[in-house]
């Protein structure tokens, strides 16, 4: 079916009950944590959604934007936080340090804001050898120079062996939301493209290939980098075309779309052959069964544009350094509402759910 054609009987009851679920605010209901509620899909935003938020009343968290925001005098802040708990702790293209600077960095510049500090909490395991927390140390120092920010505050608490595994970070950070950004994650019109700033699921698949239970060998790197000079050029290029950005972590874009079509009661439809997927990470994704449209990033952005912002944005994208493959991947729609939609190669149409389970846990 094209995507012009109208849908079916049958899949317009079907498509009527998805939305119907969708549009209810999920409640929290499971007995126990499991791995799901860590893996940024469904469970994730039921536990975010359903527990979190309600308890804490806060209007800026029920904007469920990567950062909150904080007016000081005339300034608005932008403040976030994060926990980095990836196995193994170094990996091709680079490591938990690295990971925990452009991560809280890359959440405040997609909220549109300049990244300016963060803090820096470590839980070390007993045993850890010393070698490898200096190293650490050094990618965290080398990955906040090169992002522009200032480490300054901390904290380390060390667990008994067995208590925690080698190390987890936690970063803080705040950042000073940039005049030029009008964002906002209920801000999708129909009409508006989809662009992501390049080649996605690498991060999450050099993390499974690290771990060698693929029995895999490609040369697939992490693509960890701050994002704060793509998101600088699209606000200067995009203007107020620039509706909306998100870092594709935990989840992937397909978590990316499916949020933001809730957030702003639209459709997305996406082309699945305009996807950009380096032949190493479509090959894994397949032999492992995921779609790389679920696959971790740790340095690409989705942003969504007004059409006639639209080529603005991908040039100015493509004209910083590793943002060269950015391209448009689909478009937002009104039917139905909150929903993704992917056209296949073949010309049919799927809807493209909320992640279930966590096929790839631990890689951020
Ligand atoms: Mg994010």
């Amino acid at each position: 079916m094209s995507s012009t054609a109208v849908p079916t009987g049958r899949e317009q009851r079907i498509l009527g009950i998805i939305e119907t679920a969708r549009a209810k605010r999920p409640k929290f209901r499971d007995e126990r944590i499991t791995m799901a509620h860590g893996a940024g899909g469904k469970a994730t935003s039921t536990l975010i959604e359903g527990l979190l938020v309600p308890a804490f009343e806060s209007e800026s968290l029920n904007a469920l934007g990567d950062a909150g925001s904080v007016t000081v005098g005339a300034h608005e802040l932008a403040m976030t936080t994060d926990t980095f708990v990836v196995k193994p702790i170094r990996f091709p293209g680079g490591s938990i340090g690295e990971l925990a600077v452009n991560g809280t960095v890359n959440d405040l510049a997609v909220s549109g804001a300049r990244p300016l500090a963060l803090t820096l909490s470590l839980i070390l395991e007993e045993g850890l050898p010393a070698t490898e927390l200096r190293a650490e140390v050094e990618a965290i120092a080398t990955a906040a120079r090169e992002a522009g920010v200032e480490i300054i505050a901390g904290d380390t608490k060390v667990v008994e062996r067995g208590y925690a595994d080698q190390m987890y970070i936690c970063t803080t950070g705040i950042g000073e939301r940039d005049p030029r950004a009008r964002t906002a994650t209920d801000a999708l019109r129909p009409g508006d493209r989809i662009i992501v700033s390049g080649s996605i699921g690498e991060h999450g698949t050099a993390i499974m290939l690290a771990r060698g239970e693929l029995g895999l060998d490609a040369e697939i790197e992490s693509d960890t980098c701050s994002l704060w000079p793509a998101v600088d050029a699209l606000l200067e290029e995009a203007g107020d075309g620039l509706r909306c950005m998100r870092d594709a972590t935990r989840g992937g874009v397909a978590s990316v779309l499916n949020e933001l079509a809730r957030a702003s009661t639209v459709a997305m439809v996406v082309r699945e052959a305009a996807i950009p997927v380096a032949p190493a990470v479509m090959g894994a994704s397949e032999l492992l069964g995921i779609d790389p449209m679920y696959v971790a990033n740790e340095g690409k952005l989705v942003a969504f544009v007004a059409p006639e912002s639209a080529d603005a944005a991908l040039a100015a994208l493509r004209s910083v350094g590793g943002c060269e493959a950015a391209v448009e991947i689909g478009e937002v729609r009104t039917e139905p509402p909150g929903m993704v939609l992917v056209e296949t190669a073949f010309g049919g149409r799927r809807v493209m759910d909320q992640l279930v389970g966590d096929p790839l846990p631990r890689i951020c």
